[in-house]
């Protein structure tokens, strides 16, 4: 079934959705300029399912840190757990320009929902770049199909911003290999359908690391407690202990070795989604200062009017745009097929460091309501800061395009 099929069989299921958005006054929809009517079709989608079932429900779902199970299962039918995936394999065939700008959407109503979308994207992507056909054939219709979720297991207690330091080991022992180790802060852990593990196959650096799918339910897999997060409460991150989990050989995804170029290639895609995540983030944040700049009246007239606020929702938009632009640009070489990876860690960069900034100033237009937790600033405010961290911090975005400028100018 192609997309477009899925997304009017979804469509006619929904009567319940209504034309308009429900929360219009708070999201402001972004006039894109797409490359294909399908792909406008698609937003259009989107935006309905996010607005009827995303948005009024994200409140509540991270104060009592509820993972979005039921909702993913809607997007999943939709076919938006695989859209940059082929469509042999039941993907979407979207270029990434046109799948970040639906993370952008989610993101916009509820971020933990389009986190959960990117990680569970780039989870699937070993599978589909690094897979053998056998291999895609058999795991990579469930991975993009829309009922399962990954999760990219590469972060160690001891390996953080130096992922090759890793340590857990997979021994081979016949026709399978036995996998040992810690992996920690592994989103969605504890709802994940299966793993992208790295893990050590010889003490030979980076040049040592290989790459295993393992199922959920495997032998010898368990989780530690979730984090006490600031922020993002509804999406679980947890250590993840393989303690002697076995899996046949054929579950090592690319030559014995290659684990490691397939995490940082995974990376890049990964942080093309995060800098998609920040902008919906930081658009939301947006949309909610302008509403309440134009209702909020001091010394006689709207605050929007006071020049002050004025100029900070400008520079607010500014960002929200610059940050956009930056991360399409980005998508546009990955679709081109050229090389993106500073491009990449430029678009995480700034738009992350950009919903930090954006997400504070929202606060302070709503003034004293923007520090309480009646209006949802302060918390898009607390899950801005995860994205400056994960997927590489922004010293490490830094570190990757410093390099890459020392290499290629
Ligand atoms: C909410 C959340 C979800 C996550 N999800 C996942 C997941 O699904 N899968 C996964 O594998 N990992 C995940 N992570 C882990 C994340 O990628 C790491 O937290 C991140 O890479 C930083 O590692 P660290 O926390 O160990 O910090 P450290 O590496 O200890 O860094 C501490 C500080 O030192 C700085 N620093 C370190 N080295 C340098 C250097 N060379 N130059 C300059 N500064 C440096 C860092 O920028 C940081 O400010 C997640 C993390 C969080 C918070």
């Amino acid at each position: 079934m192609t997309l477009g099929q899925r997304a009017a069989a979804l469509r006619q299921g929904f009567g319940a959705i209504p034309d308009e958005p429900v929360v219009e006054d708070m999201i402001v929809p972004v006039e894109r300029l797409l490359p294909t009517s399908e792909a406008e079709e698609l937003i259009g989608l989107v935006r309905q399912i996010a607005d009827a079932e995303l948005a009024p429900t994200a409140d509540t779902a991270e104060a009592n840190g509820t993972f979005p199970r039921e909702p993913l299962r809607t997007l999943g039918r939709a076919g938006l757990l695989g859209l940059p995936y082929d469509e042999e394999y039941g993907g979407g065939g979207q270029p990434y320009e046109v799948y970040l700008q639906v993370v952008e959407e989610v993101a916009a109503r509820w971020a933990t929902v389009a986190l959960t979308v990117s990680v569970h994207t780039m989870t699937s992507w070993a599978m589909s770049a690094h897979g053998t056909d056998e291999q895609r054939k058999r795991w990579l219709p469930d991975m993009v199909g829309g009922e399962q979720i990954g999760a990219y297991c590469l972060s160690e207690p001891h390996a953080g911003s130096d992922p090759a330091a890793l340590s857990t080991r997979a021994v081979r022992d016949g026709d399978d290999y036995v996998l040992t180790g810690t992996k920690a802060w592994i989103s969605h852990a504890i709802h994940a359908d299966f793993f992208t593990v790295m893990a050590r196959t010889s003490d030979d650096g980076p040049r040592g690391i290989s790459c295993f799918h393992v199922p959920a339910g495997a032998e010898g897999l368990s989780f530690g407690a979730p984090e006490k997060k600031m922020g993002l409460t509804a999406s679980p991150t947890s250590i993840v202990n393989l303690d002697g989990v076995r899996v046949p050989v054929e579950n090592r995804i690319g030559p014995e070795g290659a684990g490691f170029g397939i995490a940082l290639a995974a990376l890049d895609n990964g942080r093309l989604g995060i800098a998609a995540c920040a902008t919906g983030l930081a658009q939301a944040a947006l949309d909610a200062s302008i509403a309440y700049a134009k209702e909020r009246e001091q010394f006689g007239r709207p605050i929007i009017d006071h020049q002050g606020v004025g100029f900070l929702l400008a520079d607010m938009a500014a960002g929200v745009e610059s940050a956009r632009a930056t991360y399409l640009a980005a998508a546009r070489r990955h679709d081109a097929g050229l090389p993106y990876t500073r491009q990449a860690s430029i678009a995480k960069l700034v738009a992350s460091d950009m919903a930090m900034q954006v997400t504070t100033d929202a606060i302070q237009v709503l003034g004293g309501s923007g520090y309480t937790r009646d209006f949802p600033v302060e918390r898009y405010f607390r899950e801005a800061k995860a994205m400056q961290i994960f997927e590489g911090t922004n010293q490490i975005q830094r570190l990757v395009i410093a390099r890459q400028i020392a290499k290629f100018g």
